[in-house]
């Protein structure tokens, strides 16, 4: 099987790559194993010397590596280049941090001494997106390595120059040959790997299909899972929030990363107060983005990544109208080449049509109109989703409804929802489970072994 690097923008092809051999993918699983072994017993002080080289790398490379993103997925270059550096952040963090989230914890009990330690558990597999096709990885592989784990990539087959560069990265960062290895697979192979043995677990970052599948795979061979999938975000905006922050917050989030970001905005549910103001304003903000080459420094949305997202965006939006909702701006893929697709603000979508609650992959947005708080929460709610959620209001009792209430993996009062290395990353409902980043990140992958010490005299035998 081949994969393929196809430049977004014009549709050209840049490069194939062969898929691995089941003989290549058996060598790179024995080594994962054997490095292991040893990797496993270095000291953090050794690990988090190799993970500053890989933030260092990633920041004074990071022009290039934002042209090898923009290249293959679409995004505008100023975003690529700005992933490069979040990247180097969270490399940054895991070394500083690392050995802190992972000290042993003494637990006061009737033992001489007990506590709980964290001990790494062996290979990861991890299968990611093309979306942020180097932050997702990173996300994962830094508090991975920094814990004495080994990880395995399946990048998305339309990444595979990216996958191959972060490879490189961690080789010049001086991890040793099989502390991270890039498989350039298709999602057939993935089954066979998730059942070798020397696979210890997987974290997936996708959409909920591919969720489903890896999950129940690994749930037959009893292997851990995290699951980061898909989200329907609301952002609410309720009569007394700052309504030029909000709305230039709203098109933000909607739209960044070309509207394929899983936390991005998609669903705004605003006050009736203030929504006639909020609709004008957020359309005629949408009509003054610039579509264009996402090399060029002034480009806000470029292409989709792929034709088929093009496509499954066409035939939302299409079903939307089909329920009822009518096209303020934009509506269809736009007439050049590359898989380009109009910023699009849909309105009187149907709360019972299924397409109001899907995820919408791409710079369309839909605008509900609310009569209150109740029914904010509870529109914000119906959703299989729960990833993000973003409420604006400067009342402090709503503010505290929508922590409580909002059912989903974070809430952001008066701001748009962003990951963090310092804040817990994660959904609830379809949106999968476990967390990613900060201390609960790096606990996902590791034995909390809890150790107990007794007192016991000595043996009578031996002291006689
Ligand atoms: P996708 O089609 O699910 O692909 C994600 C990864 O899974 C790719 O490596 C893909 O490989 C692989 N894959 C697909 N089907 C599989 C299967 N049946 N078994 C094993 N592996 C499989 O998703 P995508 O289009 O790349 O990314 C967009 C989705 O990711 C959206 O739903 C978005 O919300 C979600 N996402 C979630 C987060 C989060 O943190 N929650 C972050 C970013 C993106 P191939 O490319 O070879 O098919």
């Amino acid at each position: 099987m081949a994969i393929a690097s196809i430049n977004p923008s014009t549709g050209e092809t840049l490069k194939n790559f062969l898929a691995l051999t089941a003989a290549q993918i058996e060598e790179k699983l024995q080594l994962a194993a054997d490095t292991f072994r040893t990797y496993r017993q270095t000291p953090f002080a050794e690990r988090a010397p190799m993970m500053m080289r890989a933030a260092e790398i990633l920041e004074t490379e990071k022009q290039a590596f934002g042209r090898i993103m923009t290249t293959e997925m679409g995004k505008p270059l100023k975003a690529a280049v700005a992933e490069a550096e979040k990247c180097a952040w969270v490399c940054r963090y895991y070394a500083e941090n690392a050995e802190h989230h992972l000290a042993d914890q003494i637990v006061e009990t009737n033992a001489r001494k007990s506590y709980v330690r964290f001990q790494p558990l062996g290979p990861v597999l991890a299968v990611m997106p093309w979306n942020f096709p180097f932050w997702q990885v990173f996300r994962f592989a830094a508090p991975a390595l920094m814990a004495g784990n080994v990880g395995l990539l399946k990048h998305a087959s339309n990444v595979p120059q990216c996958a191959l560069a972060i490879e490189d990265i961690f080789a010049r960062a001086g991890f040793p040959a099989g502390a991270f290895q890039t498989l350039l697979i298709g999602s057939d192979a993935v089954e066979g790997i998730l059942n070798d043995d020397r696979v210890i677990a997987a974290t997936l970052t996708g959409s909920e299909p591919a969720g489903r599948s890896v999950a129940s795979i690994a749930g037959k061979q009893i292997k851990k899972t995290v699951l980061e999938l898909g989200g329907s975000d609301p952002f609410i905006v309720m009569r007394s929030a700052n309504l030029d922050e909000a709305v230039t917050t709203a098109v933000k989030a909607r739209t960044i990363n070309n509207g394929q970001s899983c936390i991005a905005a998609k669903r705004f549910i605003v006050a009736a107060e203030i929504y006639d103001d909020f609709e004008r304003r957020f359309v005629s903000e949408m009509q003054a983005l610039k579509i264009g080459d996402p090399m060029e420094e002034s480009t806000d949305i470029g292409p989709l990544a792929t034709p088929q997202i093009v496509k499954d965006l066409d035939e939302q939006v299409k079903r939307a109208v089909a329920s009822g909702a009518r096209v303020l701006t934009g509506g269809k893929r736009i007439d050049r080449p590359g898989n380009y697709f109009e910023p699009t603000v849909l309105v009187d979508v149907d709360v019972n049509a299924p397409v109001s609650c899907e995820e919408i992959f791409g710079p369309v947005a839909m605008l509900f109109r609310v009569d209150g708080i109740d029914e904010a929460i509870r529109i914000a709610n119906a959703t299989p989703f729960g990833l993000g959620s973003a409420a604006w209001t400067n009342d402090a009792r709503e503010q505290q409804r929508f922590i409580e209430e909002l059912e989903a993996g974070s809430v952001f009062i008066n701001g748009m929802v962003a990951s963090d290395p310092r804040l817990p990353f994660g959904g609830v409902k379809h949106s999968g489970y476990g967390r990613e980043l900060a201390e609960f990140g790096i606990r996902e992958f590791v034995n909390i072994k809890t150790v107990w010490i007794g007192e016991s005299s000595q043996n009578k035998s031996e002291t006689e």
